[in-house]
């Protein structure tokens, strides 16, 4: 497909700016170009046909079925979207006087409230961007709390590798030592080896639940315990809420801090890189340390006011609030009960898939799962030469978006598929026929996978190479 730059024409190009409504003036030579911008010249229809060739390329949540593992890309409702492009939402400026903005800060406040209803938790921030930035946050709560008590010897932060990768890179951001802990045959927390690393260099535990195996961790109120009763704190990444929201809290299980991917559980679309909100929720004795900007309510009127012994700014302002109003109409559309039946859904279609499936591939653990699960190919690998990889290529031939693949790392040749809470059992049942369909391919001619996909814009690229040689700009784009 040819680039913008290449399909350009000299004096094709259509004005887009207004006029100005301010005087023109003359910029001295020494701030102008030498030569005008390197920008493509296309007319309006051109540019249009463009972004549509672009957009039917793309495959996304309203292509098909995504069972991206881990990322929840589930249907993002469209009144969503309404109530994030309501004027009075997007007309705004961080600097606006907080009289002005009541009604912001109000959506602020009843997000706070909803989610600290759903977590358990006492106080929220809706600054950081994204769920590390989330738990990087929540890491450096947990610092300043030790900090403040002159607790400095504990530097370590206990995390089981079933956690999600950015766990243990956050705590190491922070400053902390990360203990790796290995699972148990069940695919949870081994408890001795927990109570072995445990002591009072332990400053917490990061704790991904249901794991990365998708799996709810059943000791789950002797783990946070142990980490307690060392004088530790509990951290619980809750980016994949959908599996357990309206049923337990992360409060109650004995954590102390937690964090949302708000991008995916509260329903706004996501991938591509944003933007995306991590918000991350404490107990009561850790709110003072919350980054600035907390909103406070006082006899129906809203104000900022920042926490005593606060760990800072981690973001400029408020956070991406657009995602916040995004979130709070999710949850007032739903409702408490609905919420609860999308947490039930989620569990639902993805044991009802696990199952199906697992009559032609083997579950890397055996057992109910929450919202997601993770088969392992590694026999189909031995025995036929077929990959996770040829096998997730010939899903895409089919029209299905790959699940997450090659992680976690503790399962070799790891399929981990999350089907979510939006997709019908039709839906779900058209793509358990693909996957019968490939295991039958597998039997019969296995060599065939290794040349899919056939009829996508792009085969096989080059995944190393674009992420070690990125080409970020057209070759004959010069800078001036
Ligand atoms: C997605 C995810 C994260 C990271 O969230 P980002 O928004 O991508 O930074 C952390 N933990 C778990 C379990 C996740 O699924």
């Amino acid at each position: 497909m040819r680039l913008l730059f290449e399909i350009s024409k000299e004096g094709h190009g259509c004005d887009l700016l207004p006029a100005p409504d301010v005087p023109e003036v003359e910029l001295p030579a020494r701030e102008r170009r030498r030569r005008p911008p390197a920008l493509p010249q296309l007319s309006e229809v051109e540019l249009s046909r463009h972004y549509t060739r672009l957009m039917k390329r793309t495959f996304g949540v309203n292509s098909g079925f995504y069972p991206l593992g881990s990322c929840t890309m589930k249907y993002n409702p469209r009144i969503n979207e309404e109530m994030a492009s309501l004027p009075g939402f997007t007309d705004i400026h961080p600097l606006q006087p907080e009289h002005t903005v009541q009604g912001c800060m109000e959506v602020f406040s009843d997000a706070e409230k909803a989610l600290c209803e759903i977590t358990g938790m006492d106080a929220i921030t809706f600054q950081p961007a994204a769920g590390a930035h989330g738990e990087f946050a929540g890491v450096l709560l947990i610092k300043a709390w030790h900090a403040s008590r002159g607790d400095t010897k504990r530097t370590k932060i206990i995390i089981p590798d079933a956690a999600h990768g950015t766990n243990p890179a956050s705590a190491t951001m922070a400053g902390f030592t990360v203990v790796n802990i290995p699972s148990n045959t069940e695919g949870c927390v081994d408890v001795e080896k927990l109570r072995e690393a445990a002591g009072d260099d332990t400053a917490g535990l990061m704790l991904t639940n249901p794991n990365t195996l998708g799996l709810f961790d059943r000791n789950i109120l002797e783990i946070t315990k142990i980490v307690h009763d060392a004088g530790g704190l509990n951290y619980y990444d809750g980016a994949n809420l959908n599996a357990i929201m309206g049923i337990v809290r992360p409060g109650d299980m004995g954590f102390d801090v937690v964090h949302l991917n708000i991008h995916k559980t509260f329903s706004t679309p996501h991938g591509g890189g944003g933007p995306g909100s991590g918000p991350t929720g404490c107990k009561a004795f850790l709110s003072g340390f919350l980054p600035v900007y907390r909103i406070v309510e006082n006899e129906g009127r809203y104000g900022f006011s920042n926490p005593d012994s606060t760990i800072g700014s981690v973001k400029a302002f408020y956070g991406h609030f657009l995602v916040v109003v995004r979130a709070l109409t999710y949850i007032k559309t739903l409702g408490a009960e609905g919420i609860r039946r999308a947490a039930i859904h989620a569990v639902l279609n993805a044991n009802y898939m696990r199952k199906k499936l697992s009559e032609y591939y083997d579950p890397a653990y055996e057992g109910l799962c929450m919202h997601e699960f993770v088969l392992t190919l590694q026999k189909v690998k031995e025995k036929t030469g077929v990959t996770a990889l040829d096998v997730v290529k010939t899903l895409l031939e089919n029209g299905i978006h790959p699940p997450t693949m090659y992680f976690p790392l503790i399962v070799r040749e790891a399929l981990m598929i999350e089907p979510t809470e939006t997709e019908s059992k039709e839906t779900i049942d058209e793509a358990i026929g693909v996957f019968r369909k490939i295991y039958d391919m597998i039997r019969t001619n296995p060599e065939q996978l290794h040349e899919m996909p056939l009829t996508t814009p792009v085969r096989r690229p080059d995944e190393v190479g674009a992420a070690r040689h990125p080409r970020l700009t057209f070759p004959e784009e010069q800078p001036s």
